[in-house]
């Protein structure tokens, strides 16, 4: 099922620049229309973020497929996910052969995505709080997402990354943002390449925006 509007899609995306055949293939083997709500499916392939509730999406296909080139993976990287949504990114990092912790701070929206990881035997550890702060407790990681619009990279986030460890981060305004791809050189330098634009639902809590 949805086969050619799948192969239709990882055209677009090679012809937009993601190369890294890992990406290409985690978007091919995850089934998208799992991710997001049923009446929504027959759109899952199309190259677009959908709402998933709660005032939140799943990010566009194109987003998802450039932040995680950016992340450059290797199997076994220790990876947290800030903003879990529907859960689909992190299924796409799992599929990598990440280890994937991922913080959700909508109650509701973590549950759905638990039940989905439980169903689908993903293991991924998935808890519900504030991202902005990090998840200590596993830290440092070798790679950091964050799917949300943050006003800049939370310094927390920066600490709890590995020495060499790339975050990658929409930062700028609640309604358009610029890509971050933060490498940590060494304990407090850090070096920045910048990929433009993108419109992401803000990243809420103590190191993001207020909750209005
Ligand atoms: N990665 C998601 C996916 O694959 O569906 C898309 C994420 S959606 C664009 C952003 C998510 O970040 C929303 O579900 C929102 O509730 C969540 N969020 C916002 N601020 C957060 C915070 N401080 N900590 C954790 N999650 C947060």
């Amino acid at each position: 099922m949805y086969e050619s509007e799948r192969d239709k899609l990882i055209d677009e995306l090679t012809s937009q620049g993601i190369t890294d055949v890992f990406v290409i293939k985690a978007i091919h083997d995850i089934p998208r229309e799992k991710f997001v709500p049923e009446a929504l499916q027959h759109q899952a392939y199309k190259n677009i973020a959908l709402p998933i509730g709660k005032g939140q999406t799943i990010s566009q296909p194109y987003t998802v497929a450039i932040m995680t080139q950016a992340l450059k993976l290797e199997k076994g990287l220790k990876v947290l996910e800030v903003g879990t949504g529907s859960g689909y990114q992190a299924a796409i990092l799992l599929n990598m052969g990440a280890q994937v912790f991922t913080i959700e701070r909508d109650f509701d929206l973590y549950q759905e995505a638990k039940k989905k990881f439980d169903k689908m035997e993903m293991n991924i550890a998935c808890m519900c709080g504030d991202g902005t702060v990090g998840w200590n407790e596993f830290a440092p990681y070798d790679r950091i997402i964050v799917t949300a619009a943050a006003p800049d990279v939370p310094k927390s986030l920066l600490k709890q990354l590995k020495i060499g460890g790339i975050i990658v981060v929409p930062v700028g305004s609640r309604t358009t943002q610029i890509m971050h791809v933060v490498v940590r050189e060494d304990e407090e330098k850090y070096s920045t390449t910048k990929i433009p634009a993108f419109q992401f639902v803000p990243l809420i809590g103590m190191n993001g925006w207020k909750d209005d």
